[in-house]
């Protein structure tokens, strides 16, 4: 049978197949066979050992779309970052943070501003102004009111997000609201997926709707990637990317250099300001730490 992993604790792996429900697996002989360790989100073929018990072993890795490292999971086709219009207001150097380490993973991010029954019309366009200069896909939700939820989850249909977002911003109820119609459906999905609640938290996830899954990854925003280094910063600011042809020098840091296009779409207003400032932080953070 084909399933997905949808958690891996302590050389055990859960494997969720449609229909049929979650089982749990080892993985004997696979790492023999394949070289390699199963992640969660890996599309897996696994043997049921006791139907009743729920019980299996992990045959054979099929081929992964992609594969993170922070955090570490296989086919993932974006990432939902969750900020709350207010009430907690956006920290905008965190989200940047979080927008840096998907563009540099590859990884299409949609921001979702929740908690939009707070704000008013011209609030929402502060941000707007912000972010769609950036070219990022914005979503305006409220789980109090409901307000774009079904528009939410049309477009995670059919795919496997990674959702983000610091504490208190609505996560956990969005994600609640998302999950309703499954659990009605499958019913009990989760007893198997509970058991292991009590030990440290591992990224899990949680599936949807058919062929859909979002994983819940807890607290991440360090900018800590091998191999990434502040020359690379500015390649993960897609409108900076746009406007880099521009620069005089190679290798421009767009902060001291004269004749940059970055600081000249920065002053006709084609960057925006928070954005460039979030940019020039990091990267004086990232000289700082002499590993970068
Ligand atoms: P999490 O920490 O991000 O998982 O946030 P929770 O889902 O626990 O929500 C934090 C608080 O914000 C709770 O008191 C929620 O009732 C409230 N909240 C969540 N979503 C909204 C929203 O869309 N609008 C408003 N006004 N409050 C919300
Ligand atoms: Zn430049």
């Amino acid at each position: 049978m084909k399933g997905k992993i949808v958690k891996g604790i302590s050389g055990f792996y859960y494997v969720h197949v449609a229909e049929t429900g979650i089982y749990e697996c080892k993985a004997k002989g696979i790492f023999r066979n394949q070289k390699i360790k199963p992640l969660v989100g890996d599309d897996v073929e696994i043997v049921v050992l006791d139907e009743e018990k729920k019980i299996g072993n992990v045959e054979k890795i099929l081929p992964r779309t992609r594969e993170l490292i922070r955090p570490a999971v296989a086919n993932i086709d974006m990432a939902l970052v969750i900020f709350a219009a207010a009430k907690p207001d956006p920290n905008f150097n965190l989200l940047d943070r979080f927008l840096c380490m998907m563009e540099y993973q590859k990884v299409p991010v949609t921001i979702c501003f929740n908690k939009c029954d707070l704000v008013t019309e011209e609030q929402r366009e502060v941000l707007r102004k912000i972010y769609e200069l950036a070219g990022y896909e914005l979503l305006f939700t409220s789980a109090k009111t409901q307000e774009n939820v079904e528009k939410l989850k049309s477009v995670l249909q059919g795919k496997m997000t990674a959702v983000a977002g610091p504490s208190g911003v609505g996560k956990s109820s969005l994600i609640n609201d998302l999950q309703d119609a499954v659990q009605m459906q499958t019913g009990g999905i989760s007893d198997k997926i509970e058991r292991g609640k009590h030990t440290t938290r591992h990224s899990q996830i949680i599936p949807i709707a058919e062929n859909t899954y979002i994983m819940d990854t807890p607290g991440f925003s360090s900018m800590d990637l091998p191999g990434f280094s502040k020359e690379d910063l500015w390649t993960c600011y897609p409108e900076f990317v746009r406007f880099e042809p521009g620069c005089r020098f190679i290798g421009c840091s767009h902060i001291g250099e004269p004749d940059c296009g970055v600081k000249t779409a920065l002053a006709e207003g084609k960057i925006s300001q928070v954005r460039y400032d979030n940019y020039v932080q990091l990267y004086q953070e990232m000289k700082n730490m002499r590993k970068y």
